[in-house]
């Protein structure tokens, strides 16, 4: 392969590419996507960012981002790309990190769904535990090792049957499905990188973020997807598995600006993000009800546990073991004493409003029948 001709790492840095993330274009950034091909459409979740130049040429000097703090800012055209592309191959890889010669990348990309781990092992361990050595090794192969800073999306699935709570950057990993696994692998592989070939490589620790955008067969979002749809009379009853499950439940807004601070840093560390507040699926039912204005009356035990309206007597939450995973990671909670620290990084959304946020979208995108 033939090396790129670069300038210093400082002028190179001074570009500001990245691939991925929706934050960084309001920082100023040219951001890159990759995109799987696949024969249905699956932009639904950043068509608010991009625009087919082509086929709709009128848009393209009125893109617009949101930011966190709910501004609209205009990005101008050419501010965001997409590229085809897949952790499972290295020459893509390769030829993507050429062409796009990134300041800043964000490895985002996984099989991410836990459940779906046990069914998908192999596939699993693939794409988010090799996909990231292949990630990493792309980078080499362009010669950009010294010039890139690296974020690995790293993941409280690394704790699994917990050791220490609450868990911290110090506590010994257990992970507990192959999800966790292949996470361990590529945690492992940034460190060695690092350690090895001097790069900037970061693993965020990260535990649960949610938000709207949230895929609907994650919890937080199954959840708020009912609510809605029982509050509008679309959907009878809820059916889910383990909820007894505790999870620290942060904002996926807040946690991308942590992701952005890690690589801002002098030195790359590795670094938790949580709320250090932790709540029982049960809460996150509760709570998602009571903001459509649904009363829970809970009673029964194990697989017979339901929860009924108080109103109508109606059961609208039931258990189905067939949500139940062959090893459950029962209790997360995150120190996130280290990126508080070091970085002045804190969660701003607290629990009760990301309940009321993830409720009132979906109520919304019910109510004008949008689908994500
Ligand atoms: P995870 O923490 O990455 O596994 O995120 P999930 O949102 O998939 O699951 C969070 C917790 O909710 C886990 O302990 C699940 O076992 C539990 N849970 C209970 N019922 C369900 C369900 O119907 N779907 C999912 N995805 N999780 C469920």
């Amino acid at each position: 392969f033939a090396k790129l001709n670069l300038p210093s790492t400082e002028e190179y840095q001074k570009r500001k590419v990245a691939l991925i993330s929706e934050l960084l274009l309001s920082k100023g950034y040219q951001v890159h996507g990759i995109i799987r091909r696949s024969s249905s459409f699956n932009t639904g979740r950043l068509h608010h960012l991009y625009e087919d130049q082509h086929e709709r040429p009128c848009l393209t000097s009125s893109l617009y981002v949101q930011r966190s703090t709910r501004a609209l800012l205009p990005t101008g055209p050419g501010k965001f790309k997409l590229h085809y592309g897949d952790l499972s191959d290295s020459t893509n890889l390769v030829y993507i990190i050429a062409q796009v010669q990134p300041t800043e990348i964000y490895n985002l990309g996984a099989q991410s769904h836990v459940k779906v781990s046990f069914e998908m092992a192999e596939y699993t361990g693939d794409v988010d535990g090799l996909g990231t050595l292949r990630l990493l090794d792309a980078v080499r192969t362009c010669g950009l090792e010294k010039h890139v800073k690296f974020y690995q999306a790293s993941t409280s699935e690394l704790y699994g049957k917990v050791v220490e709570t609450p868990q911290s950057e110090t506590t010994p990993f257990y992970p507990r499905s192959p999800y966790g696994c292949a996470k361990l692998y590529a945690y492992w592989i940034v460190v060695n990188y690092r350690e090895s070939y001097g790069m900037f490589a970061c693993n965020g620790i990260l535990f649960n973020h949610e938000s709207p955008r949230r895929g609907r067969t994650f919890v937080t979002r199954k959840i708020s997807r009912a609510a809605a749809d029982i509050s509008l009379g679309k959907q009878s009853c809820l059916y889910l598995g383990n909820i007894d499950a505790q999870r620290d439940w942060g904002h996926a807004r807040d946690y991308v600006e942590g992701m952005w601070r890690m690589l801002q840093q002098d030195t790359p560390e590795d670094f938790v993000l949580a709320t250090g507040e932790t709540h029982p699926v049960r809460e996150f039912v509760n709570k998602a009800f009571a903001a459509v204005g649904i009363e829970l009356k809970w009673s029964g035990e194990g697989v017979d546990e339901q929860a009924v309206d108080v109103k109508t007597g109606k059961a609208v939450v039931k258990v189905d073991p067939k949500y139940f995973r062959p090893a459950e990671v029962d209790l997360l909670l995150g120190n996130p004493a280290k990126a508080e620290r070091l970085l002045g990084w804190k969660r701003q959304i607290d629990f009760d409003t990301l309940v009321k946020e993830m409720v009132e979208a979906d109520v919304k995108a019910a109510k004008s029948l949008v689908e994500d």
